[in-house]
């Protein structure tokens, strides 16, 4: 693929799929979501973190409800319990070596529980209004096959696709290709005869 067709692709990608838009605009409350969103429907994220928000609306209420209070607030997202004590230690670590801010640092993200690149990426887009790019499966399933990268993990795919994408798509990579990805480029499946990406894709080239 060209250089030049990276941004027809973004163009094409972001026209198809409606994103999901998050409830949420501050850092707090996009960084707990992110952390109870992983392998879970977006609607029962939204609902369980609506549930936990109305008892604990920020860092100091959180650390000091127990990880039963939580877990009951939360039932229903995947993994439940363990992100009860994820979002509980980290709210404490928040209030205690942060003052109660959330970091606005990759750095400082990282060493939150339950905060891996993905989840600090989009701490760092959606609550700070940085430019950086949250790769999950989708982006990294999306783009290998795509063409555009050639990787075997999300933090190659990222640091590749920081270089390859026009910065100004950056920050809205994720919230499309996740759609595209459950919806066209399944993991299993994807419907490449409907898809308006074919063109350039070096996977459907290469199966038909
Ligand atoms: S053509 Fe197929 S593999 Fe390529 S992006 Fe579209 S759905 Fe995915």
């Amino acid at each position: 693929m060209k250089k030049e067709d990276y941004e027809k692709v973004m163009e094409k990608m972001m026209a198809v799929v409606k994103p999901h838009v998050g409830l949420w605009d501050d850092p707090f409350h996009i960084l707990i979501t992110t952390i109870l969103s992983t392998r879970t429907k977006d609607e029962v994220t939204d609902r369980a973190a609506l549930k936990l928000f109305c008892k604990c609306p920020d860092p100091h209420s959180l650390a000091k409800c127990s990880v039963k209070q939580i877990s009951s607030l939360i039932e229903g997202v995947g993994f439940y319990r363990e992100k009860a004590r994820n979002v509980k230690e980290t709210a404490r670590i928040i209030v205690e070596e942060f003052k109660g801010n959330v970091p606005d640092n990759r750095e400082d993200l990282m060493k939150l529980p339950g905060v891996g690149p993905k989840v600090a990426n989009i701490v760092l887009t959606f609550g700070f209004n940085k430019d950086y790019i949250a790769v999950d499966t989708h982006v990294h399933r999306i783009f290998n096959r795509l063409g555009i990268v050639n990787t075997k993990n999300p933090e190659e795919t990222e640091k590749i696709l920081m270089k390859k994408i026009p910065r100004k798509y950056w920050k809205h990579i994720n919230s499309y290709a996740v759609e595209f990805g459950k919806n066209i480029c399944k993991p299993i499946g994807p419907k490449c005869q409907e898809c308006p990406l074919k063109e350039w894709c070096r996977f459907y080239e290469n199966s038909s």
